[in-house]
């Protein structure tokens, strides 16, 4: 075996302790910076470098200027400065001259700089102070005596006591004792040859040792693409072994006379032709059915992109071939709101029927919530075990206890954001000899594609990328001043003088939903004793009963509610074409996504619709370029970009904790084209489903996954 090149499962089997000079109390300090195996320390990557052909001379530096310099700590001292704040002043010198470096409120300078005769590079603007240059507080590394014209600078814990040029040598003795076996590459050089990407070893010692900043930058990708590979091999194999476990349907248009065709003529029916996109996620859909493995399938569109028709053609597919289809929302008014736009949809439809009279019987959309009277609930129980109802709309109340189907052959989750991983597991597990439905997951709240792929990684992807025509994208304005929100409520009521109607979104509470709604009703009283008095004002909030809930609702539609002053349960769904205007207070409290979804609310009617964000107040950078982006583009798919590079990984990873991660160099911002070659490479190993069978090795480190991680990936 010694002469086999090491494998990175046998640098995890491997301790740090092995390395020399890792004594009890290095050891204490490697791992409280997560670091215990020799794979550990090769995947603990340099933070910055140095590059010394770039260095400045100290007698050369300008005032104004910033500069990286490199000398030596010949002196330090600390004082106390008026206000009790203390103050490190430490000198540096390199052969040409010195620099005073000072420190304000960092006492631990004085330890870290104080011991003899460090090495330091030292990052910051030059001041001049009667006629001396210095730096007030300066970005410090401590680089030893390492030479060498590139410099890797590691994280380093204060609290560990390692200094990076400690982590530096072990790193350098690793490196050295891996030499004469060399470091496994089990990615088949076919796939490494068509990114030209440099062997594992190779891009080891690129990313550690570069002799050129130039090397970094080729290690980088070779080491991202292995990370990013690691996590689609594990979704895709998941995926692949799914639709191998599991039998699913595959939907035929059936002989039976009344069901044929049944797609076809809802599509030909339609008061317009479906958007080119709507046309090719219905045949993609359509494609998938008709396969005997299980779908499935993530829909994203935009609000207004028209994912109804397509979900309703998605239910036709599976009652054309004599199955049910059913509609999951994830509240009670979203429920009702679908149940009544697919009836809408299937106006007039109905399933041919000989032995009728009229020759058809109508195609029964049924409603099933927590809410339906029980007689009306038995009804329509029966109807799904006996297969004469053939399609449901419905809360999770549909996965509840005795709710069985006779041929349940397809079910469309919307808005999954707000369903448990658990609910969508209920509807894959299918009893022994069942048939698994196939699943469309669809979601308004778009994600950069990539993103989708890692974080949906085991759902196929159809995206709606197009608005169906004469839509006009919603005006979005930022109110900053009070002059511009009573402009807004002008706004608000001309539109209303106009015969349309408005929500008014509440401010976010932080807190409890009962606070919330607390605010809510302070927010509707202010609102009608002041600036929208006269008109009629409806509160909606998570806190009502769903009658209530309900009542106000349809209070709204009818339009005897005026003005809906709400919290963000409208976020999802509701539908109302009259309503065109949108003011959401404290809209710097919301993200990009929830203000985006929020406003597509509004102007569904034909008529144009507003939005002002009312934001008071010295904004945080963040929060401002968020209402910027919003008040600049309609386009969702953009803003998910624009969120992503705000609020980087977190937005899409989720919740992870910190420390262990298995994208320690991947970005899936930055190197959003490697984790669609990573895609395509797993997609290509894994094949059918049998081909990591030919790579062993690419299997084994698929163990080295963070299970956590593997867990939330795979689940979320
Ligand atoms: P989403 O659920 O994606 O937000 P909907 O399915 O509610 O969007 O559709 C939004 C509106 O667009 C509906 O009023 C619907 O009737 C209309 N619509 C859908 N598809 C088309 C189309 N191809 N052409 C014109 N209008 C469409
Ligand atoms: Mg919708």
């Amino acid at each position: 075996m010694a002469g086999e090149p090491i494998t990175l499962t046998e640098l995890a089997s491997k301790d740090v302790s092995i390395l020399t000079r890792v004594g009890p109390k290095k050891l204490d300090g490697l791992r409280s910076m997560g670091i215990s195996s020799l794979l550990d320390l090769l995947t603990h990557y340099p933070r910055r470098y140095l590059d010394r052909t770039r260095e400045a001379r100290i007698a050369e530096l300008q005032a104004g200027e910033e500069a990286l310099v490199l000398g030596r700590v010949t002196s330090v001292s600390s004082r106390r400065v008026k206000g009790g704040r203390v103050m490190v002043s430490a000198e540096v010198r390199d052969d040409s001259g010195r620099l005073r470096c000072t420190f304000f409120n960092q006492p631990w300078r004085e330890r870290q700089l104080g011991a003899t005769a460090v090495d330091v590079a030292v990052f910051g603007r030059v001041e001049l102070f009667k006629g001396q240059r210095q730096m007030t507080n300066p970005v410090v590394d401590l680089v030893g005596d390492r030479t060498g014209r590139v410099v890797p600078i590691y994280p380093q814990s204060d609290a560990a006591r390692l200094t990076t040029w400690e982590i530096a040598g072990w790193v350098a003795e690793t490196l050295r004792r891996c030499g004469p076996r060399g470091i496994a590459d089990p990615v088949p050089a076919a796939i490494l040859e068509r990114w030209d990407l440099e062997p594992r070893g190779a891009a080891m010692w690129g990313i550690h040792a570069p002799e050129h900043l130039g090397d970094v930058q080729r290690a980088r990708h070779r080491l991202v693409f292995d990370e990013l590979l690691r996590i689609q091999l594990a979704l895709v194999r998941r995926k692949k072994e799914m639709e191998r476990s599991s039998a699913g349907i595959a939907h035929a248009e059936s002989a039976d006379p009344g069901r044929a065709g049944l797609v076809e003529r809802f599509v030909a029916g339609l008061p317009y032709p479906l958007t080119a996109a709507q046309e090719r996620a219905v045949a993609e859909i359509g494609a998938d059915m008709a396969r005997p493995a299980p779908m499935h399938r993530l829909l994203q569109g935009d609000v207004g992109a028209g994912k109804t028709v397509v979900a309703v053609a998605m239910l036709l597919t599976a009652v054309q071939s004599g199955h049910q289809g059913a509609l999951m929302a994830p509240t009670e008014v979203l429920a009702e709101q679908h149940a009544a736009g697919v009836r809408t949809l299937l106006e007039g439809f109905g399933l041919d029927d000989p032995a009728s009279l009229l020759g058809e019987r109508p195609l029964e959309v049924a409603l099933l919530t927590g809410r339906t009277p029980a007689a009306e609930r038995r009804r329509v129980l029966a109807g799904l075990a006996d297969g004469s109802i053939p399609l449901v709309v419905g809360t999770h109340a549909l996965l509840s206890e005795g709710v069985g189907f006779a041929a349940l052959g397809a079910v469309v989750i919307d808005e999954q954001h707000r369903f448990g991983v658990e609910q969508r597991a209920a509807l894959r597990a299918a009893g022994p000899g069942e048939r698994v439905p196939d699943v469309l997951v669809m979601t308004a709240t778009p994600i950069p594609r990539t993103a989708a792929m890692t974080v949906y990684g085991d759902l196929d992807v159809t995206v709606l990328d197009e608005l169906p025509p004469g839509r006009t994208p919603i005006a979005t304005s930022v109110a900053h001043h009070p002059e511009d929100e009573d402009a807004a409520w002008e706004l608000v009521r001309a539109e209303v003088a106009a015969g349309r109607r408005a929500y008014v979104v509440c401010p976010l509470v932080e807190g409890s939903d009962k606070m919330e709604a607390a605010s809510a009703a302070e927010t509707l009283e202010r609102l009608a004793e002041g600036p929208l008095a006269g008109l009629r004002l409806g509160l909606l909030h998570g806190r009502m009963k769903s009658d209530d809930k309900a009542d106000v609702m349809e209070r709204f539609r009818h339009g005897t509610v005026d003005v809906l002053v709400a919290t963000t349960v409208i976020e999802v769904g509701v539908d109302v074409p009259e309503a065109t205007v949108m003011v959401v207070l404290d809209a710097d409290r919301f993200g990009i996504a929830q203000l985006h979804q929020l406003r597509g609310r509004v102007g569904r009617g034909g008529h144009a619709g507003h939005c002002v964000l009312v934001a008071h107040g010295v904004l945080n950078p963040d929060a401002g370029e968020r209402l910027d982006a919003l008040a600049r583009t309609t386009d969702g798919f953009e803003l998910a970009e624009v969120d992503l590079d705000l609020r980087g990984e977190g937005t899409v990873m989720g919740e992870r904790q910190k420390g262990r991660n298995d994208l320690r160099l991947a970005s899936l911002r930055r190197d959003r084209e490697w984790v669609l070659r990573a895609r395509e490479a797993a997609e290509e190993l894994v094949g059918d489903g049998t081909g990591l069978e030919r790579h062993p090795a690419l299997v084994e480190e698929l163990s080295l996954l963070d299970e956590s991680d593997e867990e939330f990936l795979l689940k979320s």
